[in-house]
C-alpha cells in the first residue's frame, strides 16, 4: 500500500504537515509546493501507484477525476481550469505516485510545451 521513500505516501500518512483541500477514503488533494499558476493543486490516491499506467481500477480513476473537479470548485476556479497527468519522465513526471495537477487562475497556452 505505502511505498517507502515516496514523498506523496508520506503526505497521505501525514508525516508532513499538509492541509488537504479535499479528503475522502480514496484520495486527497493539496496545494503544489512549487505552483505554476495562481491555483495549482494535486489530487492523489491514498494507495500508491507509480503512474496512471499502473492503475487498472477504473472506479478509482473516476474518483480521482471527481476529486480534481471538486478541488477546482473549492479553490474557486470551477469555470476555468486545466488537469494534467504527466506519465513518464519525458512527459514531465518527477514524482512517481500518480497525481492529477489542477491548474487555474490564469489564461493557459495551447499546446503545452
Ligand atoms: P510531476 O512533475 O511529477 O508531474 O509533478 C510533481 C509535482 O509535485 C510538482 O509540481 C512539484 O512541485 C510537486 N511536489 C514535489 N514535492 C512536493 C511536496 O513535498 N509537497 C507538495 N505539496 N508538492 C510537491
Ligand atoms: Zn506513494
Amino acid at each position: 500500500m505505502t511505498q517507502e521513500n515516496c514523498i506523496f505516501c508520506k503526505i497521505v500518512n501525514r508525516e508532513f504537515k499538509t492541509d488537504f483541500i479535499v479528503e475522502t477514503q480514496d484520495y486527497v488533494s493539496f496545494n503544489d509546493i512549487t505552483p505554476r499558476a495562481p491555483i495549482h493543486a494535486l489530487v492523489i490516491p491514498k494507495k500508491h501507484f507509480a503512474s496512471l499506467n499502473e492503475i487498472e481500477d477504473v472506479e478509482l480513476m473516476g474518483k480521482l477525476l471527481k476529486g480534481a473537479k471538486e478541488t477546482a470548485a473549492k479553490l474557486g476556479v470551477a469555470d476555468n481550469y486545466r488537469l494534467v497527468i504527466n506519465t513518464g519522465e519525458k512527459a514531465g513526471q518527477a514524482v512517481f505516485h500518480i497525481h492529477i495537477h489542477v491548474l487555474g487562475g490564469r489564461s493557459m497556452q495551447w499546446p503545452p510545451g
